[in-house]
């Protein structure tokens, strides 16, 4: 497994036919870089800032919000960091923030939704993370978008946060790319609208697979028919590749079918060309990417597309798997 990892860390992950797949990490904390850099990673897509609210009795102020993203540019070596805005609600809890029980948290009161509801929270994130943009090549990334209307008054509130922080006379970089997680359906729909509002798309599958199968991702219950090669999801995945890049913009995946060896060839004969996963699997998808074309890939995607019933899709991507 190491072994694995050393071998690979400096190898660039182009295919055998030269085209580059860009591998990142999910990460929680400035401590996790190291072990990006150590497998190779090339930078941050998902840096998941809930651990920055957890386990203390109220919430960060902006210098502490600022030293955490700061700490995070600072290790970065300049490479992009795309930082989440606070995904609460669902299953990850704030005691102090007394949010409501609700009959569907995962339907309900969290992420996006929250920090547009409590804009004098969500302004506070916003400014420590521009401030921190002067350390590293910050990105700042939106969870749970359902719709236009919320990507407009999340930039919004992002505009009003440089405009305090010019007034204040605090030092900071305006210049910063916002993009979206796509992970409730209508936002996959949508892609192509929603693409002419952002810089980026951030695809979630843990999330998209849970609201396009009616699944709840954390019932056991269920837990069968929680399928990410369920064609309907497959299907959504590739009109966000798509429309994304028709649009021009850059797009990403980061949700856990990243790092999922058998959709590897899958996604990229879609596409894609960012996966963003846990640090300790990249050496292992790096492993798939150097070793296939894309000719491979979209010979790949085009079987896939003809096929309608997942299990015969996960036999045949079985099949291209190295033993
Ligand atoms: C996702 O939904 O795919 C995702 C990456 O976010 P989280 O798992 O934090 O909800
Ligand atoms: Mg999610």
């Amino acid at each position: 497994k190491s072994t694995l990892m050393k071998a690979l860390k400096n190898v660039p992950s182009s295919m055998v036919d030269g085209r580059p797949i860009s591998l990142v990490a999910n990460i929680s904390e400035a401590a996790d870089m190291d072990q990006v850099f150590e497998n190779g990673g090339e930078g941050v897509g998902l840096l998941r800032s809930e651990l920055l609210f957890m386990g203390r009795d109220s919430f960060p102020g902006e210098e502490e919000q600022f030293d955490f993203y700061k700490k995070v540019a600072l290790k970065s070596q300049n490479k992009p960091v795309t930082i989440r805005t606070i995904d609460i609600g669902g299953d990850k809890q704030l005691h102090y923030f007394g949010l409501p029980q609700e009959q569907n948290p995962f339907l309900g009161y969290r992420a996006i939704r929250i920090s547009l509801d409590r804009k004098d929270l969500f302004i506070v994130q916003l400014k420590a993370i521009l401030r921190a943009n002067v350390f590293g090549d910050l990105r700042i990334m939106f969870p749970m978008i359902s719709n236009v209307q919320e990507i407009r008054e999340a930039k919004k509130v992002l505009e009003a946060a440089k405009v305090e922080l010019i007034n204040e006379g605090t030092a900071f970089n305006p210049d910063i790319q916002v993009g979206i997680m796509i992970e409730i359906p209508s936002a996959a729909v949508m892609a192509d609208i929603l693409a002419k509002e952002v810089d980026f798309f951030s695809i979630g599958t843990n999330d998209l697979v849970q609201y396009t199968l009616a699944v709840d991702r954390m019932n056991e219950k269920v837990s069968a028919l929680y399928d990410p090669f369920n064609p309907g999801v497959l299907r959504l995945i590739s009109n966000v590749i798509e429309q994304g890049h028709k649009h021009n913009i850059h797009i990403a995946m980061c949700g856990e079918l990243a790092s999922d060896p058998l959709a590897t060839l899958l996604l990229i004969g879609m596409g894609l060309k960012e996966f963003s996963m846990s640090a300790v699997s990249i050496p292992f998808i790096k492993n798939i990417i150097i070793n296939s074309s894309f000719s491979e890939a979209r010979e790949v995607y085009l079987k896939v597309n003809e096929m309608s019933d997942s299990d015969e899709i996960k036999a045949y991507l079985k099949t291209l798997l190295p033993i």
